[in-house]
């Protein structure tokens, strides 16, 4: 979408510098080609790094000024493009920087035309132009306290309130984004899976498979630091993410955690649950993919080996 806003805006506008320096109208060429040469940095600075946020300031900031110099060169008779502008700032910025930055704007416009135009006039333009702008925020920022509720309902586990696999892709991403920029740094992750689960389904009920699964979530949030992060990645599969911690800290750290889920009192007496853990350190040379690949993998050797096996990547041979 903002692709083809910054590509259409940079093509839309080219032929109108061209056509001004060919009137040799220097003012207004100038404008032109200020904002070609912007868009076009939007428009290759989106290709290469997929930054919206970027593209998103540079166009606002591109409209404001575009505007604000059109008034300032064209006179009070081209107040009606801010309008526009309010409502295309609103809807690219955050409502707090739009507020600000269209505030600075309207200021700019009102301090330009007030020689310009009769008090009756001046009037109303700060009225209508108020009103939308008043409207354009509160529009704004419902849609920003929906967009943020709609992006935790689709990366929340419904059943234990964790983060789901969406939430750990995206944490995932941003982790071995930030490591391959600072390789000094260390991150693991803990696969766990509960053991002979299928048994409690098949023994006390899904009912109780389900309450099971919410204490675990419970238990494991709860023993965790504030900077680790804990997500389900489906059944009984969970992932825990331990930033700045080592291969051998984090093998520690499932242990305690295993050993705090066997002691566990759940809802029903009788049940007694143990865990299995796969552990992996990042590398910055993978993929996170891969990098799940092996906490999988160790998983796998963990469950291979008997369950309630708490197994690092390290600790067997891959030849
Ligand atoms: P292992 O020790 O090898 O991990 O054996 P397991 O029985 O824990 O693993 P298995 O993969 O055989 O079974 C997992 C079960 O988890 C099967 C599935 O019905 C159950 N399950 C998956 N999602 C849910 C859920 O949301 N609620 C409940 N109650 N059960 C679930
Ligand atoms: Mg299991
Ligand atoms: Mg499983």
């Amino acid at each position: 979408m903002l692709l083809v806003i910054s590509g259409g805006i940079t093509l839309g506008i080219l032929p109108f510098a061209i056509l001004r320096m060919m009137q040799q109208d220097w003012a207004i060429a100038a404008m032109n080609l200020g904002i070609v040469l912007g868009t076009s940095f939007v428009f290759i600075h989106l290709l290469i790094t997929k930054n919206a946020k970027v593209a998103r300031g540079t166009i606002a900031v591109l409209t404001i000024l575009a505007m604000s110099t059109t008034i300032f060169l064209k006179g009070a008779e081209n107040v009606h493009w801010v309008y526009p502008a309010l409502t295309t700032t609103f809807f690219l910025l955050s409502p707090k920087r739009a507020a600000w930055l269209t505030s600075v704007f309207l200021l700019l416009v009102i301090g330009m035309i007030w020689t310009q135009v009769d008090f009756l006039y001046l009037l109303t333009f700060t009225i209508s132009a108020g009103a939308t702008f008043l409207f354009s925020f509160a529009f704004s920022k419902r849609m920003h306290k929906q967009a943020i509720f709609l992006e935790h309902l689709a990366t929340t586990d419904a059943l234990t309130g964790v983060g789901n696999r969406r939430r750990l892709e995206e944490k995932l991403l941003e982790i071995t984004r930030k490591i391959r920029r600072y390789p000094q740094q260390t991150c693991s992750l803990v696969f766990f899976d509960l053991d002979y689960f299928k048994r409690i389904n098949d023994t006390h009920g899904h009912g109780c498979g389900d309450l099971v699964l919410q204490r675990f979530a419970e238990v494991m949030t709860s023993n965790i630091r504030d900077v680790d992060s804990f997500y389900r990645l489906g059944g009984e599969e969970f992932v825990l993410v331990l930033e700045n911690t080592d291969l051998f800290a984090a093998k520690a750290l499932a242990k305690k955690l295993g050993a705090q889920v066997e002691r566990t009192k759940w809802h029903l007496d009788e049940l007694k649950i143990t865990t299995s853990a796969g552990i992996a350190q990042y590398d910055p040379k993978e993929s996170s993919y891969d990098w799940m690949q092996r906490a999988d993998e160790a998983l796998y050797r963990a469950k291979d080996a008997g369950r309630n096996r708490f197994i690092t990547s390290n600790d067997y041979s891959t030849s």
